[in-house]
């Protein structure tokens, strides 16, 4: 499956050369494929439209990286678009309540919900100290009660003692009950499911909910869950309401694309991953590695990645070359205005190079600081081609226009210049410093 889409998309990846920006004939052909590999992951049909339509709109006329194909740049644009889409990383638990704090585990017969909860309350107990009770409220199936009760003892965590002939919620309210008086800091409800979704298997959720007051609702779902997906998310979503997801069966061959189905239809985060059956094997999820799965193409996704980089890398090597030389005029100045910007400001450039901090007092000094790139960057554009590369073209009938196009004054664009100079001064006498100096430092 894997080998094949590559080939199929390396076929229409040769026939198209073009560079520049991407065409919407570019576009079309590569979401084809990458349409059959997101059904192929098993992400549902409504999910893929909706999804492609959005990278379409994204992808056309986006800048194809230099020694990049143009198939390969919408792979790696719909990459970071599955990464988006299937939310941020490290959303867990949220355990910020009174104690005892109410999980309710929600979904499908078989989908994992008990040995999960046996997951999380081991976890719980070991890694957060949490003092942890369980219980069962399956009574459609006597075994699933005994089953919960093993994997306590299994655990060393508190279960709650089987009483014969109540009912899910009468175990919901006494499971909270018991935790109070036990002094447990976390209540989990392993509830019973049903092969399908039906009237009743919500009613007794919604119920159970009523009475227990959850703080956290987690629908669990095994990530072979195919074209239902969409189906079964909405459908405890609106009618019980969760908090969150956790796929089970990761571990297995699926490719996991019920994540993005069941992300898409709740926007509610993917909490936590199953990849086994034992007690250990409960993981945290990263949308990247998930992503990678789902599209199967992390080739194509690794290649643009590089040559990003490559060009990241001539950048600064054209800059270090020009400034040995002792030129560095204003289109320079833009270039490591935006570069800075990228790198997370002037704190985060000088806390890079070692032995700059007198050097963030000069720049300090001749006004620059966060606050004033955007504003310098804007009377830089303000300027035509000539005045860039030669700033003393810079007279005053010149600055009063370059002002009014970039909503400053004269003092901003004087302040500017005289940065310039002072930074031009500096990188001459730094890049005679030994092999590429300071650029070289400072953008690697
Ligand atoms: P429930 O009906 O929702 O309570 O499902 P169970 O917790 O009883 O799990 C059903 C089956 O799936 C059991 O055999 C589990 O061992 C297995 N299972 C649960 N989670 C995982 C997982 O992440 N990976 C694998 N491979 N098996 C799992
Ligand atoms: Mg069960």
């Amino acid at each position: 499956m894997f080998e094949s889409l590559q080939d199929r998309l390396g076929s229409i990846l040769n026939g198209l050369t073009g560079r520049g920006a991407l065409s919407e004939a570019d576009v079309s052909a590569a979401l084809r494929e990458v349409r059959r590999a997101l059904l192929e992951a098993d992400v549902a049909l409504d999910v893929v439209r909706s999804f492609t339509e959005k990278v379409r709109e994204k992808a056309v006329g986006a800048e194809i990286l230099k020694s990049i194909k143009p198939g390969q740049m919408v792979v790696k644009i719909v990459h970071d678009q599955l990464v988006e889409m299937l939310g941020s990383e490290g959303v867990t638990i949220d355990l910020n309540a009174p104690a005892p704090v109410v999980i309710m585990m929600v979904g499908l017969q078989g989908s994992g919900k008990t040995t999960t909860t046996g997951k999380i309350a081991s976890r719980m107990k070991t890694r957060d100290k949490k003092k942890v009770l369980m219980a069962s409220l399956d009574t459609r199936r006597p075994a699933a009660q005994e089953q919960l009760r093993q994997l306590g003892v299994q655990t060393g965590v508190d279960t709650l003692p089987v009483i014969a002939g109540q009912s899910p919620t009468d175990i919901a309210a006494r499971a909270v009950q018991a935790a109070k008086l036990g002094g447990h800091d976390v209540v989990i409800l392993d509830t019973a499911g049903r092969t399908h979704i039906d009237e009743p298997l919500m009613i007794e959720m919604a119920e159970i909910k009523r009475k227990s007051n959850p703080h956290e609702i987690l629908l669990v779902a095994d990530a072979l869950t195919g074209q239902d997906a969409v189906n079964l998310a909405r459908n405890f979503d609106e009618r019980v309401g969760i908090t969150g997801l956790v796929l089970t069966r990761m571990d297995g061959d699926g490719r996991g694309g019920a994540a993005l189905s069941m992300r898409a239809v709740t926007g509610k985060p993917i909490k936590l991953i199953g990849v086994g059956e034992k007690m250990g094997e409960l993981e945290e999820f990263h949308p990247r590695r998930v992503a990678d799965r789902i599209l199967g193409m992390g080739d194509i996704v690794s290649l643009v990645e590089k040559a990003a980089e490559n060009i990241d890398a001539e950048k600064a090597a054209a800059m270090a070359a020009k400034m040995a030389k002792g030129k560095f005029d204003l289109n320079d100045l833009a270039d490591q205005l935006g570069q800075m910007q990228k790198m997370g400001g002037m704190g985060g450039i000088m806390g890079l190079m070692p032995g700059m901090a007198g050097m963030k007092d000069k720049m300090a000094a001749a006004g620059l600081d966060d606050s004033l790139f955007k504003r310098q960057l804007a009377i830089i554009s303000s300027m035509t081609k000539a005045e860039r590369a030669n700033p003393d073209l810079l007279k005053h009938s010149r600055k009063k226009r370059i002002a009014a196009g970039s909503g400053t004054d004269a003092a901003d664009i004087n302040k500017l210049l005289k940065m310039h100079r002072q930074m031009a001064d500096m990188m001459k006498m730094m890049g005679g410093k030994g092999k590429g100096g300071m650029m070289k430092q400072m953008m690697g």
